[in-house]
């Protein structure tokens, strides 16, 4: 390990479809971290809630505290003082606030790791992704495998009542029995 000389600051994204183990890679990232008696602080959108609001959890259980936030400019109440590394997770619900705080975050020294989906389900950059993905230092495509051919998959297949998603469809639906599944570009499928 190299002596640290000065202390420098970036972004690095992971990226990637639903199922390609982002959270599981952020929380590495922040675990090593804290081995490293870094001083770290992690963030997460509110409206993700799929287990425990105050978590990043992993599918595969392992999880990491969170600090659910509303707008990204609610971030700014708890950096400081300024942490080591600050951590995001599901980044593409995030507000363009995030943008300039992450530019300044990076400038002041500090690592910021940024983890969300980069393509929604119609397979378009979703949010504000793909200005973070050209603002990082260092990007990480995760895949998963596709259930159908067995390919590395880079996109989220959505399914609703069984049936792939419409391009026009809303984020949200009433009364639909909803799936997402990792697909392949040749595999995935949005009816127009
Ligand atoms: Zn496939």
């Amino acid at each position: 390990m190299p002596p640290v000389l000065h202390r420098q600051g970036w972004i690095e994204v992971i990226a990637g479809p639903m199922f390609s183990g982002k959270s599981e890679e952020l929380i590495r990232r922040v675990k090593r971290a804290l081995i490293a008696r870094q001083r770290v602080v992690v963030f997460k959108p509110r409206l993700d809630n799929r287990y425990h609001p105050a978590y990043v959890v992993s599918h595969d259980g392992e999880r990491v505290e969170a600090i659910p936030v509303g707008r990204a400019q609610e971030m700014e109440a708890h950096l400081d003082p300024l942490p080591d590394v600050v951590a995001v997770d599901e980044v593409q619900f995030l507000d363009e606030g995030l943008l300039p705080l992450v530019e300044r975050l990076a400038q002041r020294g500090v690592r910021v790791i940024l983890a969300g989906l980069d393509l929604d389900f119609r397979g378009e950059p979703f949010g504000l992704m793909p200005e973070l993905l050209a603002r990082a230092e260092f990007v990480e495509k995760l895949t998963a495998i596709c259930p159908r051919c067995g390919a590395p998959a880079t996109r989220t297949q959505r399914l609703v009542n069984g049936q792939p998603a419409r391009y026009t469809d809303p984020v949200i639906l009433v009364g639909a029995e909803e799936h997402y599944e990792p697909r392949c570009r040749a595999c995935h499928q949005v009816r127009y």
